[in-house]
């Protein structure tokens, strides 16, 4: 549902940070290939072979480059921060404080090991399966590595209410298939991970034989967990992950874990209802607890522990641990160091932070300007839904009513997160991130019982990308992603609709995707549509489906068209919408004039494909067709434009060109 991946003052930091023409930047061209061969190679080639990727990424595009140029106005606002003599408590200083603590490297390797001694001494402590649980237990709230998690959440059926939703967790590797795919490379991945396993747990001071031997239990007690998890297409179904349930129901699925004392620690009530997203993996977790040696859980858990501490921790774990992301993403060299604690302040005390961003680079000129965007979108996609021949009328009816309903989220919350508990101290890096993590659940389980916090967003200011979210029935446009050539107040409608219009469209779209459709206008989980209807869109769907497993990707892969029939329906759907929202907002205007030698449908269609001029190393490649519900940004704009008559037309492209498909197997959605 996350979907993707504005303003005076900053349009002219943008300027000043990455110099841009308010027309389209003709030299991102590559004037060589032709529009109707390879269009996304036409728009961004010229870009593409001038900027490599910079060996601390592990892809670079346009979308990228809007992200550093974030980060630089960020750094700028937590050097100040860091430096001022703002009130002890108050959010500048706290941004500051947690800041400056990232910073501080020779503390941070001077303590060396010492913040995790407390955890590491608990878990060599526990003897018997009833302390294993019993830490376990504990885990819940001073960390995150325990192998089931529990948190607040919209009960999906009844969105109006936050509930108790436990999950899953508890594996290294980024999804389950990694552990039992047969391939060289996933074979290679799991030898890697062996290797990392032992390096790391060397560093503790393992010999290396029983590291080496630690890594297999390892590896065999996640593979244990992987296998009773569900695939990532499973789970884009929402009804596989609802299973509602009472206290007795969750004792039952597992009896050998006691949740009691996490009830207890949380202060909360039995009487409330729990969704266990997976209770396959939790019979799982229940039965390791007794299959599997106390000895194998605290090697396990141990290893879990200095996984997920290692990038906060000395200079030789942060090493390592870059080694294996080294190894899943291609990555060649660390972000400096000021990148690193930039994303730390931003995914920690991100509203902190983003507050002093938007008054700095978002203007009410420009919240202004996107809310006119959003609402000629909404309109057109009024116009769409009432007359969608292909849907029944009562269901027309009630896709207009929800989308009607649609809440528009631009730039910044209304009301700033308050991290008034959060104690940060300047020489404690490693505890400043566990009291924020540990105040950000509490903050998520105080909503249970509470209505919904109609203000919560689901991604901070200065974050580039967008989203929709079922439950909640809004769509969200972070100030950061409102940012050129994305979204820019000095540029012609043409590119503006191209681009930003073309993400509005996504994400209004998913509302009425392959999961939207199964969520009503108050949020909640029903189906709403006819047999027929949904008959009628999954042909529609399958379309999709179809075109993304058989498009070539090069090296002999493809995508997982059910994986990214989301998000590619989004694109095709997004697209379209902006298209005709931007016709319709030149109605009873005189036809806008060429520029550069571009017909304004040219125009608009450049800016869609330069938004997606990303470029992947092989690793990362693999890595996005495996686990990311997005189609790779090429095939984004190639798969999305193959299928609009009007950009062929726009190009004066014909039957047979490598950029259209076959009239009788174009897909369409409106
Ligand atoms: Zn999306």
């Amino acid at each position: 549902m996350r979907a993707l991946r504005l303003l005076l003052t900053a349009v002219f930091t943008a300027a000043l940070a990455f110099p841009q023409s308010s027309a389209f930047d003709k030299s991102s061209l590559d004037p060589t290939c032709k529009p109707c061969n390879d269009f996304w190679r036409y728009t961004n080639g010229g870009w593409l072979d001038r900027n490599p990727i910079p060996d601390r990424y592990p892809s670079w595009g346009t979308l990228s480059v809007i992200t550093e140029g974030n980060r630089e106005r960020l750094r700028t606002i937590l050097e100040s921060a860091a430096k001022s003599n703002a009130l002890a408590g108050s959010a500048e200083r706290k941004i500051g404080d947690l800041y400056a603590s990232c910073m501080d490297t020779t503390a941070i390797d001077a303590r060396g090991i010492t913040p995790l001694q407390h955890d590491l001494a608990r878990i060599a402590a526990v003897q018997t399966v009833p302390q294993l649980a019993s830490l376990l237990a504990s885990l819940q709230r001073t960390s995150n590595i325990a192998p089931v998690s529990l948190r607040g959440g919209q009960d999906l059926k009844n969105s109006k209410d936050v509930i108790i939703q436990i999950g899953g967790g508890g594996l290294s590797l980024p999804d389950r298939d990694y552990y039992f795919k047969d391939d060289p490379r996933s074979k290679e991945i799991r030898e890697k991970l062996l290797l990392q396993i032992a390096k790391m747990l060397a560093l503790l001071g393992d010999t290396p034989d029983t590291a080496a031997a630690s890594a297999k239990t390892i590896l065999a007690f996640e593979t244990e967990l992987a296998g009773a998890t569900m695939t990532n297409v499973q789970r884009r179904d929402p009804y596989s992950r609802y299973h509602k349930m009472d206290f007795a129901g969750l004792a039952a699925l597992t009896p050998a874990f006691d949740w009691k004392p996490v009830y207890a620690q949380f202060n909360l009530s039995e009487s409330t209802p729990i969704n266990v997203g997976e209770p396959d993996y939790l019979k799982k977790f229940n039965a390791q607890l007794s299959a599997v040696p106390v000895a194998d859980w605290k090697i396990w858990l141990r290893w879990r522990l200095i996984d997920a501490a290692a990038p906060s921790l000395s200079k030789p774990f942060v090493d390592q641990d870059f080694a294996f992301r080294t190894v899943l993403t291609g990555v060649k060299e660390q972000q400096p160091r000021w990148q690193t604690c930039v994303a730390t302040v931003d995914r920690t005390l991100g509203e902190a932070l983003g507050e002093v961003f938007v008054q700095k680079h978002f203007p009410p000129e420009a919240k202004r300007r996107m809310n006119e965007l959003v609402e000629n979108l909404r309109a057109t996609l009024r116009e769409e839904l009432s007359n969608a021949a292909w849907l029944e009328p009562a269901t027309r009816q009630a896709a207009v009513a929800k989308l009607n309903a649609f809440v528009a989220k631009i730039g910044y919350p209304d009301k700033f997160r308050d991290y008034g508990k959060v104690a940060i101290d300047p020489a404690k890096y490693y505890e400043n991130l566990r009291a924020a993590s540990l105040n950000d659940r509490l903050y998520r389980l105080a909503k249970i019982g509470q209505p919904v916090d109609r203000n919560e967003w689901g991604m901070t200011p200065p974050t580039v990308n967008a989203y929709y979210s079922p439950p909640m029935n809004e769509i969200a446009f972070p100030a950061g992603i409102l940012q050129p050539p994305m979204f820019d107040m000095q540029a012609d409608d043409a590119m503006n609709y191209g681009a930003i219009g073309a993400v509005i469209g996504h994400e209004m779209g998913h509302g009425f995707d392959d999961q939207g459709s199964k969520f009503d206008a108050e949020g909640n989980l029903k189906n709403w549509w006819t047999a027929a209807d949904i008959e009628k869109f999954n042909a529609r769907r399958d379309c999709v489906i179809e075109q993304f497993n058989t498009m070539t990707v090069g090296e002999g892969l493809h995508h997982n068209g059910k994986l990214v029939v989301g998000e590619a329906l989004g694109d095709l759907g997004g697209l379209t919408l902006a298209y005709k929202a931007w016709q319709r907002s030149l109605k009873g205007k005189p036809a806008p004039a060429a520029i550069d030698g571009f017909t304004p449908e040219q125009r608009f269609f450049l800016a869609f494909a330069r938004v997606w001029g990303t470029k992947y190393r092989p690793e990362s490649t693999r890595l996005q067709l495996n686990t990311n519900p997005h189609p790779l940004g090429e095939f984004r704009a190639i798969g999305t434009l193959q299928n609009m008559p009007e950009f062929h037309k726009a190009f004066s492209c014909k039957q047979g060109d490598p950029m259209v498909r076959p009239a009788d197997k174009q897909c369409k959605l409106w």
